[in-house]
């Protein structure tokens, strides 16, 4: 909890920090915030991560220190582990022999540190991160600002999905008032790709597939098209939220091919549509709407499977609906 990582960084004077492979917004923006927030306190600090980070990510401060290696490789006070399911997950293997905090905002994760520091209201890990300056004494610095600002632009979907709450803009605003320029940061996230991504996106639409209801959407991502067009893997970031802008649209998969037979799967889903119970069920994780597990086989055998639990997942939802419908009836509301 809060108040033991208070303490560890009140006691202890040499840190790591490190979030999942294939680092998004929130695991870079919280882990370079929480970088910032111990060198104000003159604290001995390195950001290690098993990737690197995204081009559109280049312009956070302190992205150009990031170490990136397999490993830890040296001993630690402690190791700060941001936004991870389990050990695994930061794809570093030495971590079993550290001191490990875990700082996650995601319920389900596993409770693998000697702290564990879960809170499932914060809209991102960046929010953590923000409430450790506060419980800290730190001075939310313009560092901190951008990097915390990132985190919760980026999982809030732009401020568009369901955790973004009044608390968000209320931190959001002091971010600003700190310094952060919000179209400055916006364009430099989603404004500042290279063309190949364009070409990239093309074709991955043109796969796009719905089921007879309609409400069930899917792409395809294959070695040949990242070939083709020189995209760079990170390119295919967004495009599986391109068929929820249809209206009836309520559940997509992207499936990507990372290597052959293998594929990367993103899901996204709108309500109460539950897509985390999916990609957990192959091992993976997430949140309600947006989550993610990599699979293996076929084309047809990766749609024979998913499809249909996206289908029960909106029928499941469509349930949840009625339900409450009858309920308000029942009740004579
Ligand atoms: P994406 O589709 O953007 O790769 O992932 C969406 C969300 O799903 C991530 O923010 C993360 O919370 C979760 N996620 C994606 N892949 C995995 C995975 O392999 N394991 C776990 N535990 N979570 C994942
Ligand atoms: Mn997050």
């Amino acid at each position: 909890m809060l108040a033991q990582v208070v303490e560890l960084i009140e006691k202890k004077d040499r840190f790591a920090i490190t979030s999942h492979v294939r680092p998004d917004g929130d695991g870079l923006g919280s882990s370079l915030g929480l970088l910032w927030l111990l060198k104000s306190l003159n604290k001995d600090v390195e950001v290690i991560m098993r990737d690197p980070a995204p081009h559109s990510y280049q312009q956070l401060p302190g992205a150009g220190t990031i170490r990136v290696a397999p490993r830890i490789g040296e001993h630690f006070d402690a190791v700060f582990i941001i936004e991870c399911s389990d050990l695994d997950r930061p794809g570093l293997e030495d971590l079993d022999q550290q001191f490990v905090v875990n700082i996650d905002h995601h319920s389900t994760t596993e409770l693998f540190g000697s702290i564990n520091w879960i809170d499932s209201t914060a809209a991102a890990c960046g929010e953590m991160v923000y409430n450790l300056c506060k419980a800290t004494g730190v001075r939310v610095t313009k560092e901190i600002a951008e990097c915390v600002y990132t985190a919760l632009l980026t999982d809030t979907g732009s401020f568009h999905y369901s955790n973004t709450t009044e608390r968000t803009f209320k931190i959001a605003s002091e971010l600003v008032r700190t310094g952060v320029r919000p179209a400055k940061t916006a364009e430099a996230l989603f404004g500042s790709y290279q063309w190949p991504k364009i070409e990239l996106l093309s074709r991955v639409l043109s796969t796009a597939k719905r089921d007879d209801t309609g409400h069930v959407a899917w792409m395809w991502q294959t070695l040949a098209m990242q070939e083709q067009t020189h995209a760079a893997e990170e390119d295919a970031d967004g495009f599986v939220n391109y068929p929820l802008a249809v209206g009836e649209v309520e559940a997509t998969a992207l499936f990507k091919e990372t290597a052959p037979g293998v594929y990367r799967t993103s899901l996204r889903s709108k309500g109460d549509v539950n897509v985390a119970k999916i990609a957990e069920q192959f091992g993976g994780g997430g949140h309600r709407n947006a989550a993610g597990c990599t699979l293996k086989g076929t084309s047809s055998e990766l749609e024979q499977k998913v499809v249909p639990l996206l289908q029960d997942a909106v029928k499941r939802s469509n349930g949840l609906k009625d339900f409450t419908e009858d309920a308000l009836i029942e009740s004579g509301s």
